[in-house]
């Protein structure tokens, strides 16, 4: 039998808001997008996901160093745009911070990042002649020219791949750019929205569409969406990531 969770079994949400001096509810939803990107599929025991201060724009909340399946309020950590952790004695810390730190320095209006290691998304990270590009309406914020991170064209040959660096980490903001999503060259992908919930929409429906295009181009070559389309249907699903928001909260705790 299943156990069935709550959003009890979330932590404590109202101490650690407190703590931090944040809405309660912006607490509950990166709880939340943790347990959700776990269950979907997008990170497994690697990965992460984070979301600025609202009431502060030179602060971020990120987990602990810890799987996001199992992640609790009581586990969110405060960074400042160092990649810092702005609590005394802080437990241990993702190695990948300065992703988050870098783009909300140099992206003002980016409220939260997830960065992940999706299954389907890899090999079209490594893929010299199939580029990722939006292949269906849920996915037009795609687009149909995807940024790609190329660690080694300023870090050289022999990295472990990995964002080390508050350097590196701004180099892949420069890949990103003004895009929501960039690729990274044999590790993930890491993409961006104006808040949380339209996060993880981003992040399920990138590893939908490497899905779906990998199948759709075994029967020949795709006809993808246009630069017009996805421009329009990115627009009109970024109002619709509620929907999705509910269901995949309920399946991810259980109820
Ligand atoms: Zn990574």
């Amino acid at each position: 039998m299943t156990a069935t969770l709550s959003v009890d079994s979330l932590g404590a949400i109202s101490v650690v808001s407190e703590q931090i001096g944040i809405d309660p509810q912006v607490v509950e939803d990166l709880v939340v997008a943790n347990r959700i990107l776990f269950n979907q599929g997008v990170v497994d025991a690697f990965g992460h996901v984070s979301v600025r201060h609202p009431g502060r724009g030179d602060r971020f909340l990120l987990s602990r160093n810890m799987a996001p399946g199992l992640v609790c309020a009581e586990d969110l950590l405060e960074f400042d745009m160092n990649a810092v952790a702005v609590q005394s004695d802080p437990p241990r810390q993702f190695l990948e911070r300065f992703i988050h730190s870098e783009i909300y320095k140099a992206r003002p209006e980016v409220m939260a990042v997830v960065h992940s290691h999706s299954p389907t998304v890899v090999p079209f990270t490594v893929s010299k002649s199939t580029p990722l590009r939006a292949v269906c309406h849920m996915c037009g914020f795609i687009g149909t020219q995807v940024p790609l991170f190329e660690i080694s064209d300023e870090f050289g040959d022999g990295t472990d791949l990995l964002i080390r660096s508050a350097a590196m980490g701004a180099s892949l903001a420069r890949s990103l750019g003004q895009s929501d999503l960039v690729m990274m060259r044999g590790h993930g992908s890491t993409v961006v929205a104006r808040g949380i919930r339209e996060a993880v929409y981003r992040a399920v429906y990138t590893e939908v569409n490497a899905s779906t295009q990998l199948r759709a181009v075994q029967l020949g070559e795709p006809h993808y969406l246009s630069d017009a389309e996805a421009k329009t249907a990115a627009k009109v699903m970024d109002s619709e990531t509620q929907r999705p928001w509910g269901l995949w909260k309920a399946k991810a705790l259980g109820l």
